[in-house]
């Protein structure tokens, strides 16, 4: 394998090695069509095989019940806060949402923009250092459905355990940043959506998983491109999709696949986890980490240094070590590891080899 960077990137992030060998060698000559696949039409039988690939592993991959549907849609999960209330939030309803960061703020915002939307439970008074627990959650009377952000991609916070609603309440959950990433029963939420750049491929196809009973009483009044029946009804061909971010998710799927599902990339994801929080923990305080540790997340590692200058310090180093993406985001400060389903275990041990010199040095 070539020399590649420690790709701690936030998203879009890193993908399988083999994913991008596999694309490379079928890159000019897609399956002997003599072209490559951002060339084909979405219509040939070539491009379809790659489509339904990707839909079937999908279904496969987290057993997802026949009674839901898969799509691939475009616009990022940013669209998705604002299709979300178009298709579901009717006008007696209210829009209920957990708020456990920025991300949930905005899809809160767009909801708010478009129908009767309100935060029922929020961490945002101790800046998002925690999941609030289930038992404090309270739908209002009405409730379109009650949503949440399963990762927090900028504190570092991710759910463990997911709350049981009543049974007529559905439950929806932006899992950008953690979809693909540990096993999960898909039957307790309406719909779950999630932007490509992390754990599935590159930008440009955002997947909703949706059950299908959420379809039946959507406005006919929303435009044609944001109704989920439109996308359900052809197969998500309903315009032309992104194509080649498709193909390359039906990569990462298969990917997936041959390292042995879910339940081996949970376990991977836990270990590589481990050794970074394990690493903070054992820093005497060097190292200090935002989120509590019940809430802590197994792709975004975040953490501060006792001081702006030895955090400005550690990143130009980190940097020269051909460590790549440590800077924090501005809302929490200090650094942030993220460790995506394709980061190898080995640069996260390379990265705890790192921090604990330069606490040494320190
Ligand atoms: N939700 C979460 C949890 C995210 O991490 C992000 C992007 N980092 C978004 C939503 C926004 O996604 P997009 O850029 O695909 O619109």
């Amino acid at each position: 394998m070539m020399k590649r960077a420690y790709n701690f990137n936030a998203g879009p992030s890193a993908l399988p090695y083999e994913v991008l060998e596999k694309a490379q060698q079928e890159l000019v000559n897609f399956k002997d069509t003599g072209m490559s696949l951002m060339e084909l039409s979405h219509r040939s039988k070539e491009y379809d095989q790659v489509h339904e690939k990707a839909l079937l592993y999908l279904r496969e991959i987290y057993q997802i019940p026949e009674d839901y549907e898969v799509l691939f849609l475009q616009g990022g999960a940013s669209l998705q806060f604002a299709m979300i209330p178009l298709n579901f939030l009717a006008s007696d309803k209210v829009g209920n949402y957990i708020l456990t960061g920025a991300w949930s703020e905005k899809a809160l915002k767009e909801a708010q923009k478009i129908g009767n939307s309100v935060s029922i439970l929020s961490s945002k008074d101790t800046n998002y250092n925690f999941i609030p627990k289930s038992s404090e959650l309270r739908p209002t009377e009405n409730a379109a459905y009650v949503h949440l952000t399963s990762n927090n991609t900028i504190y570092g916070t991710q759910w463990h355990d997911f709350p049981e609603l009543q049974s007529d309440i559905p439950l929806i959950a932006d899992m950008s940043s953690d979809i693909l990433s540990k096993e999960i029963d898909i039957s307790k939420f309406a719909m779950i959506y999630a932007g490509a750049q992390k754990n599935l491929g590159p930008a440009g196809v955002t997947v909703a998983i949706i059950k299908k009973d959420m379809l039946a009483n959507i406005p006919a009044t929303i435009p044609t491109i944001l109704n989920y029946q439109t996308h359900a009804k052809s197969n998500s061909l309903y315009n032309t999709p992104p194509t080649y971010s498709i193909y390359i998710l039906s990569l990462v799927l298969e990917w997936v696949k041959n390292q042995g599902g879910l339940k081996v990339i949970e376990k991977r994801n836990a270990e590589k986890a481990g050794v970074l929080y394990n690493c903070i923990d054992q820093s005497n305080g060097f190292y200090t980490p935002h989120a509590q540790s019940d809430s802590r997340s197994h792709m975004n590692i975040t953490f501060t240094l006792p001081s702006e200058e030895l955090t400005k310090k550690f990143i130009a180093e980190s940097k020269e070590q051909g460590f790549v993406g440590l800077a924090g985001h501005r809302s929490v400060g200090g650094c942030r590891a993220s460790i995506y389903n394709a980061v190898p275990y080995e640069s996260c041990e390379a990265l705890v080899n790192f921090m604990e010199k330069f606490r040494i040095n320190n």
